[in-house]
């Protein structure tokens, strides 16, 4: 229902809380984050208001669990590449486990997603039959595991890792899927970017200095930029601190509407 992420300079999942914290409105059932802290995704996500999130956060960051796991020294609090999501079911209870974000078996790759993914029986199915095991009742879980084999293959070919290249996986991704979807996803492989896709459902940019954000409404980031780009249908995004590359789902060049916020959320 909500969606946030963040690329940047700072510790981002303060950023990325506030963001949902701003997206509360819309009302949701469950809420979750995905850090890339180093070279590690951490996530945590919980069914209930955001205040369950936080305090599961606050628990973990406080036992310190993560920072041998990350070089920063710091634990889930330091990553300063983000995706945050409040969720209102539509496929699988509001659960745990139905939270997003959903991850592939290898905890590599996190995705969120606003709105319905029709054909993900289909996928499923076929995700299954390939040996693929699911963790949860959602329609968008085939877009964890899509996500994570296009990866799988496009590195298997030998393209040349970074940004672009889960740019490129989140494009097939896309091609694949049918109905409505604003995506979000990282990659633990790729730190320092975020990767955005949507048909029949909003997202926008956030342009900041040396950060960049992406949002399901401006609402989520206007405390820290008022450069905003409308994207179009079947565009795909990717972000870094530095970096905005807008492209349809095959890749070509693509524009989204630039505009200044000057309204007062
Ligand atoms: N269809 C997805 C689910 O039920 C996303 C719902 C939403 O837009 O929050 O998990």
């Amino acid at each position: 229902c909500g969606i946030v992420g963040y690329a940047g300079g700072r510790p981002a999942l303060g950023i990325v809380l506030d963001g949902l914290r701003r997206l509360e409105y819309r009302g949701y059932d469950s809420a979750g984050v995905a850090v890339i802290c180093a070279d590690e995704l951490l996530t945590e996500k919980r069914a209930g208001k955001l205040a369950n999130l936080e305090k599961a956060l606050h628990e973990r960051v406080a036992e310190d669990s993560d920072s041998q796991r990350c070089a920063q020294g710091g634990g889930i609090d330091t990553g300063t590449t983000a995706i945050g999501h409040t969720r209102w079911a539509t496929h699988g209870g509001p659960t745990d486990r139905n939270a997003h974000p959903h991850t592939d078996p290898a905890g590599r790759v996190a995705v969120i997603h606003n709105g319905i993914i029709e054909n993900f029986g289909k996928l499923r199915a076929e995700l299954e039959a390939d040996g693929v095991v699911f963790s949860s009742d959602t329609d968008t879980e085939c877009a964890a595991h899509l996500l994570a084999g296009a990866l799988a293959r496009l590195r298997a070919d030998g393209e040349q890792d970074g940004p672009r290249l889960l740019a490129e996986a989140m494009r097939e991704v896309s091609r694949r899927l049918e109905g409505a979807f604003t995506l979000l996803a990282v990659d633990s492989a790729v730190p320092g970017a975020v990767v955005g896709a949507r048909r029949n459902s909003p997202l926008v940019v956030g342009r900041g200095a040396g950060e960049n954000y992406l949002a399901s409404d401006v609402a989520a980031f206007i405390e820290h930029t008022r450069e905003a780009i409308e994207l179009g249908q079947d565009q795909v995004v990717l972000i870094t601190a530095d970096e905005i590359e807008i492209t349809d789902f095959d890749g070509q060049p693509a524009t989204g509407k630039d505009f200044h916020i000057d309204w007062d959320a």
